[in-house]
């Protein structure tokens, strides 16, 4: 039977139902004012593979999770700056319930393209303050809670357990956890909130024995677990986040409630990682679903990328090993396919079913090792079975896999016509009119059919989106998969190099004004498509091809601004180089100024929009005035490309554009560069929609990040400034 590691007892327990035959789990469910990110629904798959591998030894489950709708808004909601997410709907005249419903059906549906098995419900919370609101009188009743001016609160002091979950025992790490909410109604600062007072004005409010009011974060999955499962069930999951101070708070209310244990199993999931940090929509590192899908990968690709690691460990996610999970699932889809249309002559196989299914399930059964059991997958794939018994395999594993190769037979048939012409092609073949033959073979492949000839005739299935959109052009998913063109000679005079993500009509400008005014200097226009997901992307494939100055690169997500930016750099091969913003119109000729200015050979960068500082601490804009900086603004930013060899590229630790350019100023200082600002440069900058299109929140938070960094390599750098060295 299945065991899994119980964070409570700190070893791996066996699943054993408290009503036999029924197992009762129970997950923290998705919190329905903005979308589920791809770590949030690795979590949901960790539930589904608890889910699928009882019920194929036959048990029974009864499956809650709960959706955390809007009415609840939780402090961390005004931290991420969510708020206005949720303020902006509400100012469209949209309700609240409104908003929940929304996301709730996005969620259902990308549950849905995961092969994730529906819950039996999905309570939500605003439904069931009553249920919390007994809990919280109850809990008073017994002495575990109190009440001060409307709130209450959950006194830790009286519940000897509390700790034993997330192991935060010492006082010390609860109030490190519990700083945020410094409160002088407690009593202790590490009492955590049951009930709160509604402060004048708020909507969302209901009423309870201590007047208008809202739940407090973990009481609503206590009240929904208890009336769905009851006052003892099996399992509880969640991801690793929720230990502390969530679940931690839940058992301690939900015990002070029954005066019982009431969960029998822990599961936590390991986070989801991007960039080596855990994925979250306020770190800026999250995608969500429909990411993947803009990419023409299949959903299912990312369940298959999520099988590949334990849930007990953390997995770093990247868009190049999504991308080998898809070549794995396509490659195991067309092995089922294979074997899905060779004759079915019966069975005889029971023996090497019975056995491979043992090893199957012991691999699952032990923690979940679904790495090994994808591994053994494999194997029986590759061993020398007969394909129809390899399939029936297949089909029994897949009950736990959950990829879906069922439904390969369907997925991959061909209609009438397009099966009518593969045989008119078998004909020609047959008639030895081979050029007549491949004719008909290339037809089908523009029609979008991928064909294979085998001995016994021909076989033939659409192309997946996928495969569709890897013959439309390249993806990268890295700088470092574009080779670098650094140390090349020069080619043209001019680079012009522009990173552009999405603003279809901004780009379009800069396109088209940059090349406007390069006379006839020979030029190249180098443009890193940094994961557009509007027109942007074709709009520019089309431009290159009527003018063979444009080259196009595309990124299969959004890079980070350095990065983007290196592409750039390493395929220029202009002597000059001018990098350009999207939010930039060229009104006139920049480049012979700056050439002019470049031949100077004490002058490294130059554009229009220089910066000046004393300190380090404030930059501040040359006022208007031309001559020596400290720094040059991304807007408009040229130099000679043969100094990339010795400064090198960007640092691609700058993941947000603002503040690069600092750094990347202060490498040319470094080498002891001038930079010279030319004010007199035609050019006009427009809306930079990059920065207006982010919340005042996010913004802040990235700018600081990256002046951070910024500090941290040149802060002791103040020989390096201009107002230093004009007084030497
Ligand atoms: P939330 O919608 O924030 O309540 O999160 C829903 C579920 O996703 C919770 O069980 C979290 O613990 C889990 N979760 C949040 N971030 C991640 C992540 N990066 N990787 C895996 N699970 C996560
Ligand atoms: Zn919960």
């Amino acid at each position: 039977m299945l065991s899994l590691f119980n964070t409570l007892t700190k070893s791996q327990d066996e699943v054993t139902p408290i009503e036999p035959g029924l197992v009762k789990m129970y997950t923290c469910g998705p919190t329905v004012y903005r979308d589920a990110h791809i770590g949030n629904l690795r979590s949901y798959l960790l539930a589904d593979w608890i889910r699928r591998i009882l019920e194929v030894q036959g048990l029974k489950i009864n499956h809650i999770k709960n959706i955390t709708d809007v009415g609840h808004m939780r402090q961390e909601v005004l931290e991420r700056g969510e708020d206005k997410v949720i303020a902006a709907a509400l100012a469209e005249g949209k309700t609240p319930a409104e908003i929940a419903d929304f996301y709730t059906r996005r969620f259902l549906r990308d549950e849905g393209e995961l092969n994730i098995i529906r819950a039996m419900e999905f309570p939500k919370a605003t439904d069931h303050i009553k249920e919390m609101v007994e809990i919280v009188v109850r809990l008073v009743e017994n002495g575990y809670a109190y009440e001060v001016e409307g709130n209450v609160y959950f006194e830790i002091s009286k519940f000897p357990d509390y700790g034993k979950l997330s192991g935060n025992l010492a006082d010390a790490d609860l109030l490190e956890a519990v700083r945020v909410e410094a409160d002088p109604l407690k009593r202790d600062p590490r009492d955590f909130t049951l009930w709160k007072k509604a402060e004048p004005g708020r909507d969302l409010k209901w009423p309870s024995p201590w007047g208008d009011g809202f739940p407090g974060w973990h009481i609503e999955c206590s009240a929904m677990s208890i009336k769905y499962l009851g006052k003892t069930f099996d399992i509880h999951t969640g991801g690793v986040d929720n230990i502390f101070p969530h679940h931690e708070g839940e058992m301690a209310q939900s015990e002070g409630y029954t005066q019982k244990p009431v969960v029998s199993l822990w599961t936590h999931g390991q986070h989801l990682l991007a960039d080596g940090v855990k994925m979250s929509k306020s770190m800026g590192n999250s995608f969500i679903l429909p990411d993947i899908e803009a990419q023409s990968i299949d959903p299912l690709a990312f369940r298959y990328l999520c099988l590949t690691a334990r849930y007990s460990t953390r997995l770093n996610f990247t868009f190049s090993s999504l991308k080998a999970a898809q070549r794995g699932l396509l490659r195991l889809q067309n092995r089922a396919w294979e074997w899905s249309e060779l004759p079915n002559n019966g069975d005889g196989d029971g023996e090497h079913l019975e056995d491979w299914k043992t090893r199957f399930l012991e691999l699952a059964n032990d923690n979940l090792n679904l790495p090994s059991a994808l591994a053994l997958t494999w194997e029986m794939v590759r061993s020398d079975m007969p394909g129809r018994t390899k399939l029936r395999i297949l089909g029994e594993f897949d009950k736990v896999l959950g990829l879906s190769f069922d439904d390969v037979p369907e997925r991959f048939r061909v209609p009438d016509e397009i099966a009518a012409m593969a045989e008119s092609r078998l004909q020609l073949r047959k008639q030895g009119k081979y050029a007549e033959a491949d004719a008909v073979r290339d037809d089908l492949d523009g029609a979008g059919f991928v064909v294979y000839d085998t001995k016994n005739g021909i076989r033939l299935r659409p192309k997946t989106d996928w495969e569709k959109q890897q013959e439309e052009w390249v993806s990268y998913s890295s700088s470092a998969e574009v080779p670098s063109l650094v140390n090349e000679p020069d080619e043209k005079e001019l680079t012009i190099g522009i990173v552009a993500c999405n603003y279809e009509d901004d780009v379009k400008r800069i396109v088209k004004s940059s090349l406007a005014w390069v006379g006839d200097r020979s030029a190249e226009l180098v443009v890193v498509d940094n994961g557009s997901s509007d027109g942007t992307a074709r709009w520019l494939e089309e431009a290159a091809r009527e003018d063979s100055r444009i080259r196009v690169y595309h990124t299969d997500h959004v890079l980070g601004e350095g990065a983007a930016k290196n592409i750039v750099l390493k395929q220029s091969r202009g002597k000059t180089v001018v990098l350009l913003d999207t939010s930039v119109e060229v009104t006139g000729d920049i480049y012979g100024p700056i050439i002019d200015t470049l031949d100077d050979e004490s002058a490294g960068i130059t554009g229009p929009f220089g910066l000046r500082t004393d300190d380090l601490h404030h930059f501040h804009e040359g006022e208007g005035e031309s001559g020596d900086m400290d720094a040059m603004q991304a807007y408009c930013f040229a130099f000679r490309r043969k100094r990339l060899a010795d400064i090198g590229l960007t640092r691609e630790v700058f993941r947000f554009y603002r503040n690069l350019d600092l750094d990347f100023s202060f490498h040319f200082k470094d080498k002891g560069l001038r930079i010279v600002a030319n004010t007199s440069l035609p050019v006009t900058l427009h809306e930079h929609r990059v920065w207006s299109g982010l919340a005042e929140g996010e913004r802040d938070e990235l700018s600081r990040k990256n002046y951070r960094r910024f500090l941290d390599k040149w802060g002791d750098r103040t020989d390096l400034l201009v107002s230093n060295q004009t007084g030497v």
